[in-house]
Order: C-alpha cells, then sequence, then structure tokens
C-alpha cells in the first residue's frame, strides 16, 4: 500500500486537531476574528493547522504545506490573549506546547507549490462551523499537480447517513488507485465506499453550499430545470459535501462561480481532498467545463472555472447542459 507513513501521521493529526475542534466547539467559541477578507477566524482553526503542521514538519522536514491560515494575527499585540488561548487548548492534545511554538507551527503552512507538497485547510467551512453545523478538516498530498492522498475529518456528520440522528464524526481517506475509506473518528468502524449507480438524471441528489453567496444560485436553478431535477437539493457546508457524494448521499455537488471568473478562483485546500475523495469512490471531478483541475499553479485553481463532482454517470450530460446553456 502507498503512502503508509504519511497516512498514519496525518490521520492521527487529524483526529487529535478534530478533539480540539470539537471542545472548542462545546465550551465556547465565541473568540472569532475577522481576517483582512472579513472571513471569520477561530482559535479551533489556528489550534488545528498548528497540530496538524507540528506533525507533518517533523515527519517529513523535506516536504512544503501550503495550509489556509497564517499567525500574522496572533502575534499583534490587541490579540495576545487569543494567542494565549489557542495556546491552551493545544496544551491539552500537544504537552508542553509554548506560545511560540504554536506561532511558529502555524507558520510552518506558509510553504510554496513543490514537485511534492501538502495543502490544508483547519476548519473547512468555518461559517458552519460556528452555527454548528457541518465543517471539514481537509488535508492532501499533491505530487507533481496531481492529489495523491486525500484525508477529510468531518466530526459532526452522521456515521449513517439514512439515520442522521446516530452517532456522528467520520474521516474519509483516499489514496490514487486503492479507493476511498470512511471511518468512523473512533476508529471503530471503517469500511470502503462508493458513488450511487445513477446515471437518471431526474432521480440524482444534488448538495450545496448552505451558504447561498458561494455559487450562482440563478444559475444553478436553471440548469436544474433544463437537466429536469425533480428531488430537492441537500445543503451542507464544507468539503463534507464531496464526502457525502463519495458515500452515495447524493449524486452531484457544483459551484458555479458568481459574477466575473477572475475574481475568485477556488483554493486549492478547499477542494484537493475532497476531489480524491470522489475520484477513487468511483466518481468524476472537473470544473464546469469538464477541464481537470490543476494543482500544480499555486494556492488558486487559476486556470479553472467553477467545480463539479458527480457519481461519474451523470457526468458528461450535467457538462454538457453547462456549455451549452451557462456561457
Ligand atoms: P462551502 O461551505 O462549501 O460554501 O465552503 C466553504 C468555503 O467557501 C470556504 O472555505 C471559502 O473558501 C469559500 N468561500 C467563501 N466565500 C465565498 C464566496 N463568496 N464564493 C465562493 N466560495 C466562497
Ligand atoms: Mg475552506
Amino acid at each position: 500500500m502507498a503512502y503508509e507513513r504519511e497516512k498514519q501521521i496525518a490521520i492521527a493529526a487529524i483526529i487529535l486537531a478534530a478533539k480540539l475542534c470539537e471542545r472548542v466547539r462545546q465550551e465556547d467559541n465565541s473568540a472569532t476574528l475577522r481576517k483582512a477578507d472579513t472571513s471569520p477566524v477561530t482559535i479551533a482553526d489556528f489550534g488545528s493547522q498548528g497540530i496538524i503542521c507540528q506533525a507533518l514538519s517533523a515527519a517529513f522536514p523535506d516536504d512544503s504545506i501550503i495550509a489556509e491560515e497564517d499567525a500574522t494575527l496572533l502575534q499583534k499585540p490587541e490579540f495576545a490573549s487569543i494567542l494565549t488561548q489557542v495556546t491552551e487548548q493545544v496544551k491539552i492534545e500537544l504537552d508542553h506546547t509554548r506560545e511560540d511554538d504554536i506561532v511558529t507551527w502555524i507558520n510552518q503552512g506558509n510553504g510554496s507549490i513543490a514537485s511534492r507538497y501538502w495543502t490544508l485547510d483547519p476548519i473547512d467551512g468555518t461559517k458552519g462551523y460556528l452555527r454548528g453545523d457541518q465543517y471539514a478538516i481537509a488535508l492532501a498530498l499533491i505530487e507533481q499537480g496531481k492529489v495523491q492522498l486525500g484525508m477529510l475529518a468531518c466530526p459532526a456528520l452522521p456515521l449513517d447517513y439514512q439515520q442522521p440522528e446516530s452517532e456522528v464524526g467520520v474521516i474519509f481517506v483516499a489514496s490514487r488507485g486503492e479507493g476511498t475509506i470512511m471511518s468512523s473518528l473512533d476508529g471503530k468502524w471503517s469500511y470502503p465506499i462508493s458513488v450511487n449507480q445513477t446515471g437518471n438524471i431526474g432521480k440524482i441528489r444534488r448538495l450545496e453550499s448552505v451558504e447561498s453567496s458561494h455559487s450562482d444560485q440563478t444559475r444553478q436553478n436553471y440548469l436544474d430545470q433544463i437537466l429536469g431535477l425533480t428531488q430537492p437539493s441537500k445543503p451542507m457546508d464544507s468539503q463534507a459535501k464531496y464526502g457525502a457524494v463519495a458515500r452515495g448521499e447524493g449524486d452531484l455537488y457544483l459551484r458555479i462561480p458568481v459574477g466575473n471568473r477572475a475574481t475568485r478562483p477556488e483554493n486549492i485546500w478547499d477542494h484537493a481532498a475532497g476531489a480524491i475523495i470522489v475520484e477513487e469512490a468511483g466518481g468524476k471531478v472537473t470544473d464546469l467545463r469538464g477541464k481537470s483541475l490543476d494543482f500544480s499553479l499555486g494556492t488558486k485553481l487559476s486556470e479553472n472555472y467553477g467545480i463539479v463532482a458527480s457519481n461519474g454517470l451523470i457526468h458528461e450530460q450535467v457538462i454538457k447542459a453547462l456549455l451549452v446553456n451557462i456561457p
């Protein structure tokens, strides 16, 4: 099996990060800062990034890590108490952690594109996290511009989507050519998953962001009509949507850019882990034009336009409808 050591180290770190995120959410997540782009960031985002970057840097010192957060805000004197809170939370998972360590570890995620690099979103779907809904910890390993390993922890996702009140907390793991495994975060359950074998487009279930501003609703509604979708779409925050497609909870997830394509290309850490998890479960992921996602260009998918993740069987039909109807 490929990447055994990478998997072992990354999964152990992600599980610690997930514990921190859930604990902070249950205790008090009110310590929320605003980044330059006004999006929220919490002490759990920083704690999660610190734990995972520390583990990767110690085990794979030659690997570059490109992660969503950096420690600039935490180093400002007015946010000293936030740095203290992050440190206290990480200390519960990693003894002897100091404030200096936190800054160092978080900034290990400021790497650049290399022939082999990791990309991390320490909390994908921070808005969902704050709302008490879904979020994910997303980590992927990219080699030569192609995702080879992806891991997605979803601490609030039910293990059995047909029983939403059942046990929650799953981790999806996929490595190239070896399929996708879904396990419970406590390690008790683990099994291979695969996408739905539904080719009948009228019967499929679509997933979408809870935040309606994250995808173009007008163009989506038009496309739904053209494709003749009859089932209501399922709202879900974060890359948990990719996990949902991979395990057959839904069949299609689209991200249609709002307005001018140049204004907001997608971030690599928002899609790398999710994409391989869907592909290795038998599905397909491209942009709206049917083009493969290119992870070799920088922190953005700058040569791609939007996202289509599907069960594979309906992919061509969706791309065709997009090409004809969504200019
Ligand atoms: P989701 O819950 O699928 O919408 O995913 C959350 C991700 O949406 C975050 O990681 C952000 O990178 C991304 N995001 C934030 N604002 C926007 C926006 N205006 N349009 C599209 N995506 C966004
Ligand atoms: Mg994100």
